[in-house]
């Protein structure tokens, strides 16, 4: 198949070039606030089917389905709870994502066979006009091959899947750069499946009470006690988003997460990198803007301020991308967990990591 690439903003029939697409069940990547989506028409069973194909995607991972008015939502969701309408009304349009009890409208395709839908209200003038024109609720999982980091560029969704879809709409650089925050509104107390930008407090803030879910909150609170055999995604915990199953963002080298004390976490990383040049191996080192003097030798990403973990919500994929180019071999990653606003950053950074996680406290130097 032959991939058309173009200009959101700056051909101006490209977003109907794309609606007609997705309403003629072809699949069309786009620029979301979060990160760029794969879209097909979302009540289309056989469109669904081509994400999953496009994106080498589980067919029980559930796709969420994007709207671009609040009135769509009944027309997918059978219950609209009083937590999911105020949550609406503070961050619809924004990187929330909603799972309801759904209607037998929405294909079991786009679910998983779940009895309940995941829908979003995006915040990106290209993805509201594309869906508005489409005239359906697109259905859009990150516009990526799975396992691979999310797409934050045109760029990055042409890597990828460059001759597996029709038409990529390049809109520049995503603003938030993480995927949406998923919350499950159909518990008495709401449920946070996947944190993201939206965070634990910017929910409570609105809901009073709101649950995190074992299998996310499980990982985050073992920050500085896990040790480096757990590597496993969840421990007991049983996913309740379905894709949390699944390994992702995993750059091709080895990347460790390391935790502690800061002096330690730098000693640990300056030793470790410096055994392992002598050997040959390539190795980088991602800091924050405060950290990066204390690796002055060293090949160095800076993926934002310590103060400011938007900023490094921004660059996470990029870097992990950006790794792969450099054909790291092995990445040692300082833990950027400041305290409950990190959990949406650093829930993507220890799945990468395959939840390799060292502290630093308890080891003095990487042995592989
Ligand atoms: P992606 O679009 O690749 O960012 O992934 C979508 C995420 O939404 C996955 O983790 C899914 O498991 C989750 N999701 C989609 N639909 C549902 C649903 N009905 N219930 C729970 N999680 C869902
Ligand atoms: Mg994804």
């Amino acid at each position: 198949m032959k991939t058309l690439i173009l200009k959101a903003f700056e051909d101006g029939s490209a977003i109907k070039k794309g609606a007609e697409i997705i309403a003629s069940g072809g699949l069309v990547a786009f620029p979301t606030e979060t990160v760029y989506g794969l879209g097909a028409n979302g009540l289309d069973p056989n469109a669904a089917k081509k994400i999953y194909a496009a994106k080498g995607r589980p067919s029980d991972n559930p796709l969420i389905l994007h709207i671009c008015r609040l009135s769509e939502l009944s027309e997918l969701a059978e219950e609209i709870p009083e937590a999911a309408i105020k949550l609406a009304q503070r961050f619809w349009p924004g990187p929330l994502t909603m799972i309801f009890k759904k209607k037998p409208i929405v294909p079991d395709a786009v679910t998983g066979g779940l009895d309940t839908v995941a829908v979003r209200m995006p915040d990106h003038p290209v993805a509201k006009e594309l869906i508005m024109l489409s005239g359906c609720p697109i259905a859009a999982p990150s516009a990526n091959i799975s396992g691979r980091p999310s797409p934050v560029t045109a760029e990055h969704v042409a890597e990828d899947l460059e001759g597996k879809v029709d038409l990529i709409l390049d809109g520049g650089k995503c603003s938030v750069g993480i995927e949406s925050t998923i919350v499950d509104v159909t518990e008495d107390i709401p449920v946070i499946l996947r944190p993201g930008h939206i965070t634990l407090k910017d929910l409570e803030d609105v809901l009073g009470e709101v649950r995190i879910d074992p299998a996310v909150s499980g990982i985050m609170s073992d920050k500085d006690r896990c040790s480096p055999e757990e590597t496993h995604e969840h421990g007991d915990a049983v996913p309740r988003a379905p894709g949390m199953k699944y390994t992702h963002y995993a750059p091709k080298g080895e990347l460790l997460i390391i935790s502690g004390s800061r002096e330690k976490v730098r000693d640990y990383i300056k030793k470790s990198v410096s055994s392992l040049k002598e050997r040959g191996v390539r190795t980088w080192v991602i800091a924050s803007e405060e950290t990066r003097s204390f690796y002055p030798e060293e090949n160095v990403l800076v993926m934002g301020s310590l103060t400011d973990i938007s900023s490094m919500e921004k660059e996470l994929f990029k870097t992990l991308r950006y790794l792969d180019q450099e054909n790291a071999e092995v990445i040692f990653s300082e833990s950027f967990y400041t305290d409950e606003n990190a959990m949406g950053l650093m829930n993507r950074m220890l799945k990468a990591a395959g939840h390799r996680i060292i502290n630093a406290d308890e080891e003095g130097e990487y042995k592989c």
